[in-house]
């Protein structure tokens, strides 16, 4: 329920009506704006019509939220979230390339990564440091040691680092190295995870899961801000279809959808949505145009080498070219490539 106050309400009238929220144990938000205050009331709506709020002298009208996620809505926030990443600032207008092999899997490899993915323009490097993978057999990832190489690329490339978090014991272990957390696919709808990742401030890069509705993904969302963390940017990176050209289906009506029904910044990562490599360029255009805040693209110094996702990583003549190309592309959008931390 979305409460907006009279212009003359004060405060001491909104702390009023917000313990009355709270008397019937519902989630009382205070969301205090230039002209009027709005609060807010989670919970079982049934359960606050009987405290009729509505007559209340200083409220000039209570309307529901009609969606099912709350918070990251924008019924209820109607201005984008801006979420601050490193130095860096992503929505807004401020538009974020985060870039990286899919793995570290070296000292050399991420260096030279990082390296290149700075010098090309990037404002994040990405690198995952435990893999979710699907076959037990297949490269799981450096973990700890990783996170520890990763760290000291991003720091001697003066960039903000992100790496995926799969379990909740180590919430502790990859603050102290990564500067975002990426929630993957297949852990999108790991609950427990969503709510210790929530209860932390770290910025959150929450993945669509490959099978997962809109509804589902913002749904994850609401946990993890209902928790407390609002620093969540959305990444649509391809659904399941039974198309089988190409890796998965990159839903880019999904960015434009989000970006109409929640105030959480959208990127939008072809490297894994689409798969192949000469789509890259042109999908990240259309992600630009249908209002993507940012684009996650996988690049590796030697894609040859790689470990994991060679076939569709950049290396660094293609990443350059990428990066010239989408450049007009973010212009057009009326927004601006977000500044390097080092700049
Ligand atoms: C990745 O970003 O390297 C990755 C594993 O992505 P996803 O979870 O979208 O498959
Ligand atoms: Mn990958």
């Amino acid at each position: 329920m979305i409460i907006v106050l009279k212009a003359e309400a004060t405060e001491t009238d909104a702390k009023d009506i917000l313990a009355k929220i709270e008397s019937v144990k519902l989630k009382p938000l205070f969301m205090p704006g230039t002209e009027r205050i709005v609060l807010g009331a989670l919970g079982d709506e049934r359960v606050l019509q009987s405290l009729n709020i509505g007559a209340h002298p200083m409220v000039e009208n209570v309307k529901p939220i009609l969606s099912s996620y709350k918070q990251v809505s924008r019924e209820i926030q109607s201005h984008d979230t801006l979420v601050q990443f490193g130095k860096t600032t992503i929505g807004g207008g401020s538009f974020l390339v985060i870039a990286g092999p899919c793995a570290v899997e070296s000292e050399e490899q991420i260096l030279q990564s990082t390296r290149l993915v700075k010098q090309h323009g990037a404002s994040a490097v990405k690198a995952g440091a435990f893999k979710p993978r699907t076959s037990p057999y297949s490269f799981q990832g450096l973990e700890e040691k990783g996170l520890k190489l990763l760290k000291s690329a991003a720091e001697q490339y003066q960039l903000p680092c992100v790496s995926e978090i799969i379990d909740t014991n180590h919430v502790e272990l990859m603050s102290q190295y990564v500067d975002a957390f990426q929630i993957g696919s297949r852990n999108m709808q790991n609950f427990n995870l969503l709510k210790a990742v929530g209860q932390t401030q770290v910025p959150i890069l929450l993945k669509r899961g490959m099978s997962a509705t809109i509804e589902e993904l913002l749904l994850a969302a609401e946990y993890i801000y209902s928790e407390g963390n609002t620093n969540i940017i959305i990444c649509e990176r391809g659904i399941r279809t039974f198309e089988k050209a190409y890796n998965n289906t990159l839903d880019l009506n999904a960015v434009a959808f989000i970006k109409n029904r929640s105030h959480l910044p959208v990127i939008v990562d072809p490297s894994h949505g689409v798969g192949i490599k000469p789509l890259i360029t042109p999908m990240s255009k259309a992600a630009i145009a249908c209002g993507a805040d940012g684009l996650m693209i996988e690049a590796h110094h030697n894609p040859q080498s790689a470990l994991t996702d060679g076939q569709r990583a950049l290396d660094e003549t293609e990443f350059e070219q990428f990066m010239d190309e989408i450049k007009p592309f973010i212009h057009a959008a009326g927004k601006t490539l977000s500044e390097q931390a080092s700049t």
